[in-house]
């Protein structure tokens, strides 16, 4: 009989990654999505498979699985600043009152159970590259605040769950990802920039540009997710790609990978929009022996092949050139 895991926000970015993951591992997937910001396009793919089955539910009401579970990752949450700026309650709804319906659910299958955290937890960090041993720089009252508030307590829950009741938890912080799938109108830097510059539109960055990311391409991503719910580490491990540029530089970076002849134009800096943020990933790769693998060149060429393809299906015409191969 299979191991059977039940993958929360099954049909976002992540998890519809996830669940290709678990499928080829040779897992039953039980997927759950109430697809507020996720799309059935991404697991499309997976319907008939004899061990994948969908369930259109929303974490946030009580959760009710038949049967035993093995593993439960809990990955539904919108994501992008954008989305959670539009739904700030129903953000800090998943991240509780899911979580906590979540921990519930694997106490009573005495399954093992992943959460996903996030970079956000650091704020903007007055620490750099950030350990997990920095406790942060949140505002908590600030238009972010929904989002890294929640992800704050789903940890302290988390924590809770494991001490009181010894739940096998395992939390990531995950850092900036990006890849396939991201939707065009997600709103982070990397799905925004490659789609400006591929219809030719002006590149609307931020502030400066002098703040900094350090992006981490999907399947790194996901191989870090499975190591760490293998592992036996209950603590919060950081998963990300440490290279760390300006938003300017990633802008300008993807106009010459598209071959664009896009510009980039200067917009304000949103509110509490952190100044820095680089993973100290050495936890993971003393814990996990695990770190990333794709260059940002090889992984930006995988997601522009994406979104040409994505933006040329639903009718629209690309403006950019051919893409340089060399980085
Ligand atoms: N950003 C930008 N232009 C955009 C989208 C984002 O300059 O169209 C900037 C944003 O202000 C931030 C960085 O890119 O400094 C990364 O933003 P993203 O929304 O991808 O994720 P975050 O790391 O802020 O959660």
């Amino acid at each position: 009989m299979a191991e059977r895991v039940l993958i929360t926000g099954a049909a976002g970015f992540l998890g519809s990654h996830l669940c290709d993951k678990f499928i080829a591992e040779g897992y039953e997937v039980i997927a759950l999505d109430n697809l507020s910001t996720g799309s059935l396009d991404n697991i499309q793919h997976l319907f008939g498979h004899p061990r994948f089955r969908f369930l259109h539910h929303d974490v946030t009401n009580f959760v009710h699985v038949s049967g035993p579970l093995d593993y439960i990752l809990h990955f539904a949450s919108p994501a992008s600043p954008a989305d959670y700026l539009r739904m700030p309650i129903h953000t800090l709804k998943v991240g509780s009152l899911g979580t906590l319906h979540l921990l519930g659910l694997a106490r009573a299958k005495s399954a093992r159970i992943l959460v996903a955290s996030t970079s956000e937890v650091y704020g903007d960090p007055k620490e750099h590259p950030q350990s997990e041993d920095y406790w942060g720089h949140v505002n908590p009252i600030g238009p972010r605040g929904v989002y890294d508030e929640a992800k704050r307590f789903l940890e302290a829950m988390t924590m809770a769950y494991h001490r009181v009741h010894g739940v096998q938890t395992r939390i990531a912080r995950i850092f900036n990802t990006y890849g396939p799938r991201m939707r065009i109108d997600d709103g982070r830097a990397i799905p925004t920039f490659l789609c400006q510059a591929l219809r030719g539109e002006d590149l609307t960055v931020y502030g400066s540009g002098q703040q900094t990311r350090s992006f981490c391409y999907i399947s790194d991503m996901v191989e870090g997710i499975y190591k760490l719910l293998m592992s036996d580490y209950p603590e919060p491990v950081n998963i990300g790609n440490p290279e760390e540029m300006t938003i300017q530089q990633l802008a300008e970076y993807i106009i010459r990978l598209t071959g664009s002849r896009s510009k980039i134009r200067y917009h304000p800096l949103p509110e509490d929009d952190p100044q820095c943020r680089q993973p100290d990933i050495s936890l993971a790769r003393q814990v996990l022996q695990w770190e990333p693998r794709v260059s940002l060149h090889d992984g930006l060429m995988h997601t522009i092949e994406y979104f040409r393809q994505a933006l040329q299906s639903s009718g629209e015409t690309i403006h950019s050139g051919q893409p340089f191969h060399t980085p």
